[in-house]
């Protein structure tokens, strides 16, 4: 196979070479259960609990708020069904129309099951307005939930004053940080009352998430078993999973810093470079309020053939995305998030994500504008090529 530049880390982002030697020695040795008695399983509880520290330290929370799940999709199904049970009804919940499927499907569900969904809409670049959210609140609103930023568009909430507006209407606060954490600052310390992770966007890997939950709040949990997780999920822990995405957070949080001003540099690079070469070209999402290795695209006129310019980068040997990885079964259909931001039906057809992580480097965000413009100007349609040669 000849080799593929990576720039789809949204989906997914590749397994840190150090997280996959943590995790095969961890493997190899330590199989037993934590929850046995022996030394042997104390070793490994004792290594379960190091994770929990490392990933609580990523978003600056106390260890034993960190429930780990199976997903970021498990995290997300826990935080609102679990708090629904907790509550019972009447249950009115706020969320926005741009989530991930992991909370929009549960909100359908949950409304199945009798609770009340408000779906807030977004400007132009995907940001929930705090006006909209002040409209929207009720006093039986027992929770809002807005992603910290989005997958599709890379636009970072305006969290503070969304918490702050729940917070003084007694609403709880969740939010989806699983494109958020460990790209930018997150702080559970602004005001989070349940946050959601997935291990497989940190260089960790899949199969593997967290629920932050804030001490005090009650909620019921989904699986029922031998209690663990302090009988928040029951279930024999992923150990190896939960080893690989601890060491994930921890290289994560040491060098975030220096890393997302690396990322903003190779964006800003990619989005002035194609910009300068390619006219039709515009950038989807908030300009600048955005994740920093993220760069949504659309070509004025040329939306009906982001699945043609993604194959035809594919076979280029760039590997990005149309919309977002979970939507590739629909790839031929209008993103909903793009038309919640405005666009038409074939416009949200076209949008394309081109997502930089950890691996990339300078020379390949050149190599892909040395070879962008040549892909986009062939994949003009008919008419636009007969004016140009006329
Ligand atoms: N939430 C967001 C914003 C995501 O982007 C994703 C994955 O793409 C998920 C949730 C689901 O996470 P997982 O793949 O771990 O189930």
């Amino acid at each position: 196979m000849k080799r593929t530049i990576y720039f789809d880390n949204s989906a997914t982002t590749p397994v840190d070479p150090i997280v996959a030697a943590a995790m095969a020695s961890f493997q190899e040795q330590y199989y037993a259960n934590p929850s046995s008695m022996h030394q042997s399983g104390r070793q490994v509880r004792e290594m379960v609990e190091k994770a929990r520290c490392q990933v609580a330290k990523l978003i600056h929370a106390n260890p034993v708020e960190i429930i780990f799940t199976s997903s970021g999709t498990e995290a997300d199904n826990l935080a609102l069904v679990g708090l629904f049970e907790a509550l019972g009804q009447p249950f009115h919940m706020i969320t926005s129309r741009i989530e991930h499927p992991a909370i929009l499907e549960t909100c359908k569900y949950l409304e199945w099951r009798g609770a009340t969904v408000t779906y807030l809409g977004v400007d132009e670049t995907g940001a929930v307005h705090s006006d909209a959210l002040k409209a929207a609140i009720r006093p039986e609103t027992r929770l809002v939930s807005i992603m910290t930023a989005n997958n599709v568009a890379g636009t970072i909430q305006p969290l503070p004053q969304l918490i702050d507006i729940s917070h003084r209407h007694g609403a709880l606060f969740h939010t989806d940080a699983v494109q958020a954490a460990g790209r930018i600052p997150v702080d559970v310390a602004q005001g989070i009352d349940l946050l959601s992770l997935s291990a497989h966007k940190i260089y960790g890997p899949k199969g593997c998430g967290a629920l932050f939950v804030r001490r005090g709040i009650h909620i019921e949990p989904l699986l029922h078993g031998g209690g663990q997780e302090s009988g928040w999920r029951s279930s024999t822990e992923n150990t190896t999973g939960i080893i690989g995405f601890g060491e994930a957070a921890a290289i994560t949080s040491r060098g975030m810093v220096k890393e997302t001003a690396r990322l903003v540099r190779l964006r800003e690079r990619l989005i002035e470079g194609i910009a300068l070469q390619i006219p039709n070209a515009y950038v989807i999402g908030d300009r600048y309020r955005r994740l920093p290795g993220h760069v949504a695209l659309g070509f004025a006129g040329q939306e009906g053939e982001a699945v043609k310019l993604l194959l035809a980068l594919d076979e280029a040997g760039f590997a990005i995305s149309a919309g977002s990885a979970c939507s590739s079964s629909h790839a031929a259909e209008p993103s909903y998030v793009l038309q919640a931001m405005g666009f038409n039906p074939l416009q949200a057809r076209g949008g394309l994500r081109i997502t930089l992580g950890r691996f990339n480097t300078l020379d390949e965000v050149d190599l892909f504008l040395e070879v962008l413009p040549g892909i986009v100007s062939d994949l003009r349609p008919i008419t636009s090529r007969i004016d140009a040669n006329r």
